[in-house]
């Protein structure tokens, strides 16, 4: 069977505010009922590229399609209203002055979508489970209820896409991953395409079927949170992504069974080896060196052994785990550890990988 065409695409996207561009060349597609998070730090256009789709900033160049219909171009700029696309504020934006279900009903706003209003209401009530709340102003609901108010009225009336501006940020850790997991459920059952603009990585993978990492106004990477994890494409990309442990390597042949690989202070790692499950840059400096990335779960500290201790030269505790320094021979890294040790302890490193 052919793969149904995507859902919404976005082509060489540019966004440029007076004449500084903050978005260039962005591309990426999504089928019906994807999830995608923009993931990057702050400045680097990810709410600028939401603020595009919807339509509330006008494009330099590139093209936004949606059902196979664009919505902007060179030559076409489909008015917000008429895109069917539903955008949540990191602030809620309620009314203050009117209730839950009144809040609710606003999203509806042509005479087209109030069609059948009452039965939407309750279906939407019913869907976020806000029926006790329906009468409630938004001073008297918590964070995570008025969250779910604002998504509720974004819902209402049917929209093709939902587009999330940090959702999630306003609410404290347990709220959140609770409210994360009943939305994510609530898309899937709706078959609705979302895009969550996040700087947390944590809630990228949590949420997304597909990641976009931004940096300096462009995607420089688009794919699924594993893919990334285990593949990024880049030094930077795998920093952002989460604490590696990084080593250097040189490279060299095993001279027992002539094994391409690299040298490093934990042993010889094969070329196989790395491109199995590790990560590493593949900016060969001019004396063959390379970053060897490897993840916490690749290199774990056992207590002494015979063979191969190294010095505990620094502790930092963490709670569940700590971060202990180690000093190798050519250099010291850090490891995160469930295992208890203290300053001077030798301890010999395994690798998995
Ligand atoms: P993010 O959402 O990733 O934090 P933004 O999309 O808000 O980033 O901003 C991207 C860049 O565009 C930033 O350098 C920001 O200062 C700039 N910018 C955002 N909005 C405007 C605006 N209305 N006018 C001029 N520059 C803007």
């Amino acid at each position: 069977m052919n793969k149904p065409s995507p859902f919404l695409v976005i082509e060489n996207l540019c966004v440029a505010y007076q004449n500084n561009i903050v978005l260039s060349d962005c591309s990426f597609a999504l089928q019906k009922g994807e999830i995608l998070s923009l993931l990057g730090p702050s400045g680097c256009g990810k709410s600028t590229l939401l603020k595009a789709i919807t339509g509330l900033t006008a494009i330099k160049h590139g093209v936004i399609r949606l059902d196979e219909k664009t919505l902007s171009s060179d030559d076409i700029n489909v008015a917000p209203a008429k895109r069917g696309i539903g955008m949540i504020f990191q602030d809620y934006a309620l009314f203050p002055h009117l209730t839950v279900k009144e809040n609710i009903l606003f999203g509806l706003r042509d005479k087209q979508q109030k069609i059948g209003a009452d039965e939407k209401l309750k279906k939407t009530l019913s869907l976020f489970k806000l029926e006790e709340l329906q009468t409630r102003y938004p001073h008297q609901l918590s964070g995570g209820q008025q969250q779910r108010v604002a998504i509720a009225r974004s819902l209402i009336c049917e929209p093709n896409v939902l587009l999330f501006d940090e959702p999630f940020s306003n609410l404290d850790t347990q709220i959140r991953n609770d409210l994360m997991k009943e939305i994510k459920q609530l898309l899937r059952s709706q078959n609705m395409t979302a895009i969550f603009v996040t700087h947390n990585k944590a809630e990228a993978f949590a949420m997304a079927d597909k990641v976009a990492v931004m940096d300096g106004g462009k995607i420089v990477q688009f794919d699924s949170p594993k893919a990334l994890y285990d593949r990024p494409v880049s030094t930077d990309v795998a920093n952002f992504l989460g604490s590696g442990v990084s080593i250097i390597g040189k490279e060299s042949t095993n001279q027992n069974d002539g094994t391409k690989g690299w040298q490093t202070d934990l042993g010889f790692i094969t070329s196989e080896q790395l491109t199995a499950g590790s990560i590493w840059s593949d900016n060969l400096s001019k004396d063959n060196q390379s970053t060897i990335y490897l993840r916490p779960h690749q290199i774990t500290l056992e207590a002494e052994t015979p063979n191969n201790s190294h010095p505990i030269t620094g502790i930092s505790f963490q709670g569940d785990f700590q971060e202990y320094t180690v000093q190798l021979p050519s250099q010291s890294i850090k490891v995160l550890s469930i295992e208890r040790f203290n300053i001077g302890d030798k301890v010999s490193i395994n690798l998995h990988l």
